[in-house]
């Protein structure tokens, strides 16, 4: 493999400075490598190759002139097909989406291209960010590049995949309930959830709002952190922004000494497979042994939290998708026999199973008598949930689960949608809470990467990021 594909976002910007190396060719590089991996993975689901050398050679003409370089200066980035980038198609991986091309840049692909970024492409993901796997987007499946024969976990499993394989620097994900962690994991990447609300949702496709974060899948902490920095902070088109988000692209204190972490008894029961069980008890010795002190603690609501996700969530997500009638996005399609009846049409013939099965329970579980049972209880449940993590982080400052409770697993062997929902045991519960989170690759016997969970405070993404580059020194992970 051409070394420049593994560069690091600072190793790039060096070279670049150094003048060791070209924008165009660093670009070229990636380029050649997706055009010969990715007719086997199917990561991407457009390639913007003139996009992204015309890019490039700006970048390059900038160089040359001398002018100060931006933070992420020649970072190659790959963005998910659910979040906007103008010019580019967004497909949600939908076929309701097909033919949209949107007219304005999401936030964070303005916020990443003012800070020096070559977007590559637009990644595959499961049809409205609804899966684990990458399966179930409309258009294919995308493979694990680890082992091709696997899944890349999901929904972001496109951006993980090519991360993983070395087609871009880094990718954005989205993560409503574990789509950025999940796939980190399946794929041997970090991958950060930020805090609720502290990264604009300005040009995400939603699916459900009280949950939704953009976020990067990177090869190191110290890459995600500087995609986290550039594109973190209060923006005006985003009412759920937080006002004063700080996050650093620089680490503070990584030493773990007296970090206190807490390791949840009920995550620990939950993991169903050996090789996640010793990965995660070796992480908890390699803390103990570079000082922190590991505290098992216990959130009792941990088995509520996937029921009370994929009640809420679905509700959510059949409002959000009220909104593509097969007439007003994508291509222009059949309007003869009024709105109504064309749109009910096109939306039955366009939407895969899993956004009907979730518009149908959303639908259901919101409607008049049925909202109090369901949608009202599952809301004081997720308060409870929060309420669990409030008083676990008065004694610890963070939190060590597993990811998922297996690696990843055989495309097409999970058929089940229940069997699916149970990927996010160990995810959902963050989500509700709206707290950050990040997994990280943790050593195992097996041959498949093993990703470990930090969950840290609202708000407190920097020791967050802080603890998991210390633990990622401490604990080596052979690629
Ligand atoms: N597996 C979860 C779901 O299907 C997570 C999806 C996500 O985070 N976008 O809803």
């Amino acid at each position: 493999m051409n070394e420049l594909v593994g560069l690091s976002i600072g190793s790039i910007r060096q070279r670049l400075v150094d003048c060791q190396l070209s924008t165009v060719e660093l670009v070229d590089a990636y380029l050649s490598h997706i055009s010969s991996q990715d007719r086997a993975l199917g990561s991407f689901l457009h390639v913007d190759a003139d996009g992204a050398r015309a890019a490039a050679r700006a970048l390059d003409q900038r160089i040359q002139s001398g002018d100060d370089l931006p933070r992420l200066a020649g970072t190659v980035v790959a963005v998910k097909d659910n979040i906007t980038v103008k010019g580019l198609p967004a497909t949600a991986g939908s076929r309701i989406l097909a033919g949209y091309d949107p007219p304005y840049d999401a936030t964070v692909v303005a916020r990443l291209r003012a800070a020096g970024v070559i977007i590559i492409g637009k990644t595959n993901l499961d049809e409205f960010a609804m899966g684990a796997s990458t399966e179930q987007s409309a258009w294919h499946p995308t493979k694990n590049p680890r082992d091709p024969e696997r899944v890349p976990g999901g929904s972001s499993g496109g951006s993980a995949a090519a991360v993983a394989a070395g087609m871009c620097t880094v990718a954005l994900g989205s993560d409503t309930g574990g789509s950025i962690r999940q796939p980190a994991a399946f794929c041997g990447l970090v991958g950060v959830r930020p805090t609720y609300g502290s990264v604009s949702r300005y040009g995400l496709i939603a699916m459900a709002s009280s949950m939704d974060v953009i976020g990067p899948l990177a090869r190191s902490v110290a890459d995600a952190r500087q995609v986290l920095a550039a594109i973190a902070g209060y923006d005006p088109d985003d009412a759920t922004t937080l006002p004063h988000v700080n996050l650093s692209a620089r680490a503070g204190q990584t030493s773990l000494t007296g970090r206190r972490v807490g390791v949840p008894k009920e995550y620990v029961a939950g993991i169903t497979d050996q090789e996640v069980r010793d990965s995660l008890s070796a992480t908890v010795d390699r803390l103990g042994a570079a000082g922190a002190e590991v505290i098992e603690v216990s959130l009792p609501t941990t088995a509520l939290a996937v029921p009370t996700y994929y009640v809420i969530t679905p509700a959510e997500a059949s409002s959000n998708l009220a909104r593509y009638d097969g007439l007003r996005f994508g291509q222009p399609s059949d309007r003869t026999h009024g709105h109504g009846a064309a749109s009910a049409r096109l939306r039955g013939q366009l939407f895969g199973r899993e956004p009907k099965r979730r518009i149908t329970i959303g639908t259901f579980t919101l409607s008049a008598g049925y909202a109090d049972r369901y949608y009202h209880a599952a809301q004081r449940v997720r308060t409870l949930i929060r309420q669990d993590f409030a008083r676990v982080f008065d004694q610890v400052d963070l939190l060590l689960t597993p990811v998922a409770p297996t690696p990843a697993f055989p495309l097409g062997s999970v058929a089940d949608p229940l069997a699916m929902y149970q990927q996010d045991i160990f995810l959902a519960a963050v989500s509700l809470a709206g707290l950050p989170a990040a997994a990280i690759p943790v050593p195992t016997s097996g041959q498949l990467p093993v990703g470990a969970q930090l969950i840290g405070r609202s708000g407190d993404d920097n020791l967050l990021l802080d603890v998991a580059e210390g633990l990622e020194q401490a604990l080596p992970v052979s690629p």
